[in-house]
């Protein structure tokens, strides 16, 4: 076999003899410039080229969710169930979209003139509310109250069509009036004044009211996948399952005169003609868990800092645990309701409605109720 020889300039000479390449090789009158080793290497990887690739096989689930989003669908179910056994459940209602965007494209509905009131004009605010981050669509006022703006303007053949509105402070409103939208930004003084204050590029804030006509329900329309996950969660228990929009929700709770908390929120959602007895104490209830597993304290840079006890209970307590402390003397003298969070000196931290009470003895304390993972408060009803 030769061997291929190449000279001090990389040029290349005459191929040689095995023989010869190794003796020029021990006499020190050679270098190897490129071994065979390489060649060789190739075998390993010389059958690959069809074969189906190792990796790149994990694949997950339909349905599935980051755990994180998983745990909210996974704690609505399983107060669904609570609830149940304590209370006679015929059907359930859920909020699934914040607006009907359907409903919102479709130009059968489309014609509508689009007022406070009716049930598709609250769709229709909510959704530009939401759009333009409840601020002037033109000079990012935020704080003022916004009326919508057709861009194209009706007297120029624009339509009531959701995809032609925008939200926009009175000025803006008054200022634009019949002018098209790029004469607007071009020639308004005002306009110009108010998007110096709000520290905003005219031409940007242009550019992005044209993207975002382009694209009407593309931030809406985007599945909130949680949400769906949680609707085949409920239809899977066989209730009945009404869905409402969170424009519909505050159709409901404005017309029946209702102030706006979670719990009322949650009480109007869906299909319904009347609410009773609304103004009740709201029994808030939070996943706090039951402690974490790891018993050593880490710094921010991941270094000890500390060691938890091996013990969950001290003194017949465990964090987590529902207690009245009667505190008869002292600086912290009174009675404190809430959730424990025990030391092993059994000086104990409770988490009372009005904030955190530390260092109460366990002699003060009388159990209410075990901690199952949950913390519980009830906040007063709403006074009008
Ligand atoms: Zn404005």
């Amino acid at each position: 076999m030769a061997v291929f020889v190449l000279d001090k300039g990389k040029q290349p000479l005459m191929p040689c003899r095995e023989k010869r390449a190794r003796l020029l090789l021990e006499r020190g009158r050679a270098v190897v410039h490129k071994q065979r080793r390489a060649f060789r290497r190739r075998r390993r990887s010389k059958n690959l080229r069809y074969r189906a690739p190792r990796f790149d096989n994990r694949t997950r689930k339909a349905g599935w969710l980051p755990p994180s989003l998983q745990h909210r669908v996974d704690t609505a179910m399983a107060w669904l169930e609570r609830l149940s056994k304590l209370a006679p459940i015929t059907a359930t209602s859920q909020e699934l979209v914040r607006f009907d965007t359907q409903q919102l494209d479709n130009p059968e509905i489309s014609g509508v003139e689009y007022q406070q009131g009716t049930l598709l004009g609250y769709e229709v605010r909510e959704h530009l509310l939401e759009k333009w981050g409840r601020e002037c669509a033109y000079c990012g006022t935020g704080d003022t109250p916004l009326e919508i703006e057709h861009v194209v303007p009706r007297s120029r053949g624009g339509s009531n069509r959701v995809s032609n509105l925008t939200l926009s402070c009175h000025d803006c409103n008054q200022a634009k009036d019949a002018l098209l939208l790029a004469d607007f930004f071009a020639t308004d003084k005002g306009l110009k004044k108010r998007l110096k204050a709000n520290g905003l590029s005219a031409s940007a804030r242009l550019e992005r009211v044209q993207h975002e006509l382009k694209h009407p329900l593309r931030d809406a329309s985007a599945v909130n996948a949680t949400r769906w996950a949680l609707l085949t969660a409920l239809k899977a228990t066989g209730l009945p399952v009404t869905v409402g929009t969170g424009g519909r929700t505050k159709y409901n709770r404005q017309r029946l005169d209702i102030p706006k908390t979670h719990a009322l929120d949650a009480a109007c959602v869906g299909v319904f003609g009347s609410l009773h007895t609304w103004a009740v104490p709201t029994l808030t209830i939070k996943a706090t868990g039951r402690g974490s597993y790891q018993r050593t304290r880490l710094t921010k840079h991941g270094f000890p800092r500390g060691v938890l006890m091996r013990q969950k209970q001290v003194h017949g307590f465990q964090t987590g645990d529902m207690v009245c402390a009667c505190v008869p003397t002292g600086k912290k003298a009174g009675t404190h309701t809430g959730r424990v969070a025990v030391r092993k000196t059994g000086s104990f931290n409770i988490q009372t409605e009005q904030g955190a009470v530390q260092g109460i003895s366990h002699q003060h304390c009388t159990l209410i109720q075990r901690g199952d993972g949950y913390g519980y408060h009830l906040t007063a009803s709403i006074n009008l």
